[in-house]
C-alpha cells in the first residue's frame, strides 16, 4: 500500500519495542508495529500469542511495562498515558456490548456526547445508511439477527469518527456462514467509511480475505506482517509457513547447486533466494498441497504411503509420509483415488519457485 509518490502513507498508530508482563509471565515481548492511514490490519496468531493484550494496550485498557505507544504521532504511553474514553479510539467487542433497552438509533447515538440534536440524528442517519439498517432503526437489539448487530455495534463505534478502530475477534460470535458474509460486508463499511482499523483473530482464512496487512504474531512477538499474499506466499519462518495453512516439509543438504530430498532433487535456482553462500547447509523445503499430487505406484519403489485423507469441502488432501518418515500433504478433486496405505509416488506441480528454512 504506497500511493502515487511510492511513500508509505502515514502511521496512525505506533508501537514501539512495547512489552507487557503478567507477574512473570511476558505476555507481548517488545513489539514494534505501525498501523498506516486507512488500512485494515489484523493481528493474527494461535491462543494465547499477545493479540488480545496488544489490542487492549492500543485501546488504552492496559498499560505497557515498556516501550511507547504514539497515536498521530503523540506519545500516549508512559508518564503521557491518556485513559482509553480520552483517546479517539473506537472498540467493537466481541460481544458486541450494544445497550439491550435502547434502540438501534438510541445506540448509534450513544457516543455522540458532544453533538447538538441535530447534529446527532443527521450523523446517526448517515451511519444506518452505510451499514444498511435505515428501516430498522427503532428496534431494540433482541429484535436484530446476529449480522445485524454486529452491524450496529460497528456504527456505534464509527458514529464519534475516530482515529482508529479496534475490533476483537470480530466475528466469533456468528455461526460459521454468516462469518463468511460478514467478513466481506464488514470490510466493505470500513473501507467506505474510509476508517484506519485493526482487527485480530485466530482464523487465518478471516486474516487472508479481509485484510490489507496481516500482522502473524507467535510467542508475544510479530514474526512477519505484509499483505496477506506475501505472508501466505513467501512466509519468512516456519511457524508463519505453518499457521498459515497446511505445510509440509521436506529436507536435504545443499551441494553441486542441488538440494536432494525424500521427495525429489531440487535445482537451487527453484528455491527461493538459496545462493552458494549456504553450501552445505542443510535445508527445509516447504511444500504445500496444491503443490503436490500423489500417483498410485508399487510399494517398493515408491516415495511413500497413504496415512490420511482429509475432506475439506471443494477438494481432498490426502497425508503421505515419505520414506524418510517426513510427512506431505497432496491436494485432489476425487476423494477415492486412494486407499489408506497405498503406496505412492509424489509428483511436483508447482511451477514457482518454493520457499524454505535452515533445518533446526
Ligand atoms: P486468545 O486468542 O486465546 O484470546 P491472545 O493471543 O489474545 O489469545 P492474550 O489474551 O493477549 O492472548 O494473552 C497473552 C498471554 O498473557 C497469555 O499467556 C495469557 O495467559 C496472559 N494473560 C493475558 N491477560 C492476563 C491477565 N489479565 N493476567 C495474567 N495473565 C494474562
Amino acid at each position: 500500500t504506497t500511493d502515487e509518490t511510492g511513500a508509505e502513507p502515514d502511521a496512525v498508530l505506533e508501537l514501539d519495542t512495547v512489552v507487557k508482563e503478567y507477574g512473570h509471565e511476558t505476555a507481548v515481548e517488545s513489539l514494534s508495529l505501525d498501523v498506516r492511514e486507512g488500512e485494515l490490519l489484523t493481528m493474527l496468531g494461535p491462543s494465547g500469542c499477545g493479540k488480545t493484550t496488544t489490542l487492549r494496550m492500543m485501546a488504552g485498557l492496559e498499560r505497557p511495562d515498556d516501550g511507547e505507544i504514539r497515536l498521530r504521532g503523540e506519545r500516549i504511553s508512559g508518564d503521557e498515558f491518556v485513559e482509553p474514553e480520552n483517546r479517539d479510539v473506537g472498540i467493537v467487542f466481541q460481544d458486541f456490548a450494544l445497550f439491550p433497552h435502547l434502540t438501534v438509533a438510541e445506540n448509534i447515538a450513544f457516543g455522540l456526547t458532544e453533538a447538538d440534536e441535530m447534529e446527532t440524528e443527521e450523523r446517526v442517519s448517515e451511519l444506518l445508511e452505510l451499514v444498511g439498517l435505515e428501516s430498522h432503526r427503532d428496534r431494540t437489539p433482541d429484535q436484530l439477527s446476529g449480522g445485524q448487530q454486529q452491524r450496529v455495534a460497528l456504527a456505534r463505534s464509527l458514529a464519534p469518527e475516530p482515529e482508529i478502530l479496534l475490533l476483537d475477534e470480530p466475528f466469533s460470535n456468528l455461526d460459521v456462514k454468516l462469518r463468511v458474509e460478514m467478513r466481506e460486508e464488514v470490510r466493505a463499511i470500513l473501507k467506505e467509511a474510509g476508517v484506519t482499523a485493526v482487527s485480530v483473530t485466530h482464523d487465518q482464512e478471516e486474516a487472508l480475505s479481509i485484510s490489507d496487512r496481516v500482522a502473524v504474531m507467535n510467542g508475544g512477538q510479530i514474526e512477519q506482517v505484509g499483505r496477506p499474499e506475501m505472508v501466505f506466499e513467501h512466509p519468512e519462518s516456519r511457524f508463519v509457513a505453518s499457521f498459515l495453512g497446511q505445510a509440509g516439509f521436506v529436507s536435504g543438504r545443499l551441494g553441486d547447486g542441488r538440494v536432494d530430498t525424500a521427495l525429489r532433487t531440487f535445482d537451487a535456482d527453484q528455491l527461493e533466494g538459496l545462493t552458494e553462500e549456504y553450501d552445505g547447509a542443510v535445508v527445509d523445503v516447504l511444500v504445500r498441497p496444491d503443490d503436490l499430487r500423489a500417483r498410485a505406484t508399487e510399494g517398493d519403489a515408491a516415495d511413500g504411503h497413504i496415512v490420511h485423507r482429509q475432506y475439506t469441502g471443494p477438494s481432498f488432501v490426502y497425508h503421505v509420509e515419505l520414506g524418510s518418515g517426513e510427512l506431505v500433504y497432496c491436494q485432489h478433486n476425487h476423494v477415492k483415488d486412494f486407499e489408506i496405505g497405498q503406496p505412492v509416488d509424489v509428483e511436483l506441480m508447482a511451477d514457482h519457485t518454493l520457499a524454505w528454512y535452515p533445518s533446526e
